[in-house]
C-alpha cells in the first residue's frame, strides 16, 4: 500500500501530483528503528570514551560535504553515533540510566547527537530521599518527588539499579538478596522496587519501571530474577506489564559458579510466557571486544577483578555509582558462549515478541551496529547453528539453542525493534505507520516474497546493516546508507501534573548545601537548555 506523509506525520492522502515518491516495491517498509536501552551520552559514556583510546583509532569516520568526523567502535562520539543508527533506520533512542547530578552533561551529549529522538532515564532507585520515603511507607510523598525529579533533570522513566546495592556500594558493600536490608535505610530492594512501581502508577508515567536486577551478572542469579519480577505482581491491574526488565540476558544465569553457570532463559521465559506484566530487553552478547559501563558500580568492580583490566569506579555523591570496564567477549570461552547463547534462547522461548525488544545494552554486550547480525540469528536456525559449531565446546553441549526450531519472520523482527519498544515507552506516534504517527520511516532492500530469510540470512544482514531509505521528520535523512541529510532530533521528558502541585521544601534545598557539589539553582534544568524540548503532559493520579 501506499503511506502518505505531509510535514512530520503520516496522512491519509496527499496529492499524488505535488508529492515526491519513493518507489518501495520490492522492499520491506517499517517504521523508524527505537531503541529502548542504549547507552550513548553523559558522564559515564564520555568517561568510556577517555579510558579508551585504542577503541577510537581502531575506528574512523572521515567527514564528507554533509556529516562530521568521529571515532570509536564501541564508545562512538556523539556525531557518529547519530549517523550510524539512522543508517540502520532507526530514528529514537533511549538513554537509559542519567544520574540526576549529571542531567546536564547528558542532556548537552544528547543534543548533540544528530538524527534521532531521545529520552533519558534518571536513576532513582538508591536515591536517598527515595529510600528515605520507602522506608517510611510515603509513596504519595516520594511520588511528588519523583514528578519533581522528571521535570528537574528532565527525565522520561524511573530507572533502578541494582536497588540498595548502590548506596551500600558506598560503603564497600553489596546486597545479595531482593530482602537484604539497605545500609544505613533498613528498608530493602523489594520494597524499593514495589515502592516505585506503585509511584510509576500513581504519576501514570508512560513506561514501566525499567529494572536492572540485584545480582546481575552473576551464576545463579535467574533466581534474584524470578523474585524481583514476581515481587510485583499483586500491582499489575488487567494485562498492563508493570515492570521492565532490562538486558535480561545478564539476569538469566543458573549455577553456583563460573565453572558450574548454565542458562536460566527457559525458567524466565517461562516465567514471562505465564505472565503479563513483564517486559523484557535482550542485552545480547556479540563476540567483540567492547565496553561494559553500568551504574551498578560493585558488579564493575567484580568485572575488574575478573579481567584485571583498567577500571574506572565512580560515586555520583549519593545519587548512584558507577563503573567502566573493556571488556572481549570469546567464541572460545564456555561462559560468554553461554551468555550468547542464552540471549537468542530468551528471544526465541518468550513466546509474545511485544514482550521482549531487541538490544545490546550497547555497549555493553556490543555495539549497537552488531543488531543486523542478531536480526539474522533470530530468523534463522541455518546461521544460528553457523556459530554454534564456532563456540566452546563445553557451551556448545549446555546451549538449548540446537533444540529451539522457531525463526523470526520479519513482523516478529518489526514488533522486537521498533514497535513492540514504542508501545512500552508508551511512544504512541512512534513504531506504527498508522495516519497519525510520526513520518519516520526505514526502507530495507529485500524483498520478503521472494528472499527466504531462514536460508538468506546473509542478504537480511546486509538490508538491515544500511537502509535503503531512512525518513526522519517527513525528511530523507539517509540513503543506501549515506547520510544525506543532517538533523536534530527532539527531547522527550515527562511532564507530570499532581493535583497538588510539589513544593521545593527548605529540607531538600538544605539537603543540597550539605551534601552536594551542585547547587540547587544549577541542578534544575531548564526547558530553554534543550535543542528540541519535547515535553509529554501527563496528569497524574496523585
Ligand atoms: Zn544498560
Amino acid at each position: 500500500m501506499d503511506i502518505a506523509i505531509c510535514g512530520e506525520k503520516i496522512v491519509e492522502k496527499v496529492d499524488e501530483r505535488k508529492a515526491r515518491t519513493i518507489d518501495a516495491s520490492g522492499m520491506i517498509v517499517m517504521p523508524g528503528g527505537v531503541d529502548i536501552h542504549c547507552h550513548i551520552a553523559g558522564a559515564e559514556v564520555n568517561s568510556g570514551r577517555l579510558l579508551r583510546p585504542e577503541d577510537h583509532r581502531k575506528d574512523v569516520e572521515a567527514k564528507t560535504s554533509l556529516t562530521r568526523s568521529g571515532v570509536g567502535y564501541s564508545i562512538p562520539s556523539t556525531f557518529t553515533t547519530g549517523y550510524r543508527y539512522a543508517r540502520m533506520g532507526y530514528t529514537t533512542i533511549m538513554n537509559p540510566s542519567m544520574p540526576p547530578l549529571e542531567a546536564r552533561h547528558t542532556h548537552e551529549e544528547l543534543d548533540d547527537t544528530p538524527m534521532l529522538d531521545k529520552a533519558s532515564y534518571p536513576l532513582l532507585g538508591d536515591w536517598w530521599f527515595v529510600l528515605e520515603y520507602l522506608r517510611d511507607g510515603r509513596i504519595k510523598e516520594c511520588a511528588a518527588y519523583v514528578a519533581w525529579m522528571m521535570k528537574a533533570t528532565k527525565g522520561y522513566a524511573i530507572k533502578i539499579v541494582n536497588p540498595g546495592g548502590l548506596e551500600a556500594w558506598g560503603f564497600g558493600r553489596n546486597v545479595g538478596s531482593i530482602d537484604d536490608s539497605v545500609p544505613n535505610f533498613g528498608t530493602t530492594p523489594r520494597e524499593i522496587i514495589r515502592g516505585l512501581c506503585k509511584v510509576n502508577t500513581l504519576l501514570n508515567l508512560p513506561h514501566t519501571i525499567h529494572v536492572h536486577t540485584n545480582n546481575l551478572g552473576k551464576p545463579g542469579n535467574y533466581a534474584t530474577t524470578l523474585e524481583t519480577m514476581d515481587c510485583v505482581k499483586d500491582l499489575a491491574s488487567a494485562n498492563e506489564p508493570i515492570i521492565h526488565i532490562t538486558h535480561c540476558q545478564f539476569s538469566a544465569y543458573k549455577g553456583s559458579d563460573w565453572r558450574t553457570m548454565e542458562s536460566g532463559a527457559a525458567e524466565i521465559a517461562n516465567y514471562v510466557n505465564k505472565h503479563n506484566h513483564v517486559t523484557l530487553d535482550l542485552g545480547q552478547v556479540i563476540f567483540t571486544d567492547t565496553t561494559t559501563m553500568t551504574a551498578d558500580g560493585p558488579f564493575q568492580f567484580g568485572l575488574y577483578q575478573l579481567t584485571g583490566n583498567k577500571w574506572v569506579n565512580h560515586d555520583v555523591e549519593t545519587e548512584t555509582t558507577s563503573g567502566i570496564v573493556p571488556f572481549r567477549y570469546k567464541r572460545k570461552s564456555a561462559v560468554h558462549a553461554t551468555q550468547w547463547s542464552i540471549g537468542l534462547e530468551l528471544a526465541l522461548l518468550v513466546e509474545d515478541p511485544w514482550r521482549i525488544y531487541l538490544t545490546t545494552d550497547h555497549p555493553n554486550a556490543g555495539p549497537f551496529t552488531a543488531y543486523p547480525k542478531i536480526i539474522a540469528w533470530l530468523m534463522s536456525r541455518k546461521a544460528r547453528a553457523k556459530m554454534v559449531k564456532r563456540i566452546s565446546r563445553r557451551a556448545r553441549r549446555k546451549s538449548l539453542l540446537p533444540s529451539i526450531d522457531r525463526e523470526y519472520n520479519f513482523f516478529d523482527i518489526a514488533t522486537v525493534t521498533r514497535a513492540g519498544q514504542a508501545k512500552a515507552l508508551g511512544l504512541t506516534w512512534k513504531g506504527h505507520l498508522g495516519v497519525g504517527a510520526d513520518a519516520d520511516v526505514a526502507v530495507y532492500d529485500v524483498n520478503p516474497e521472494q528472499v527466504d530469510p531462514s536460508k538468506k540470512h546473509k542478504s537480511v544482514r546486509k538490508a538491515f546493516k544500511a537502509s535503503a531509505y531512512t525518513v526522519k521528520g517527513g525528511e530523507i535523512v539517509a540513503k543506501d546508507g549515506k547520510i544525506v541529510k543532517p538533523v536534530y532530533g527532539r527531547t522527550y521528558w515527562a511532564d507530570v501534573q499532581l493535583s497538588s502541585p510539589f513544593e521545593v521544601t527548605e529540607h531538600l534545598k538544605r539537603r543540597f548545601r550539605e551534601y552536594w557539589t551542585v547547587e540547587y539553582e544549577n541542578y534544575l534544568i531548564p526547558e530553554d537548555f534543550l535543542h528540541a524540548s519535547a515535553p509529554i503532559p501527563i496528569q497524574a493520579e496523585a
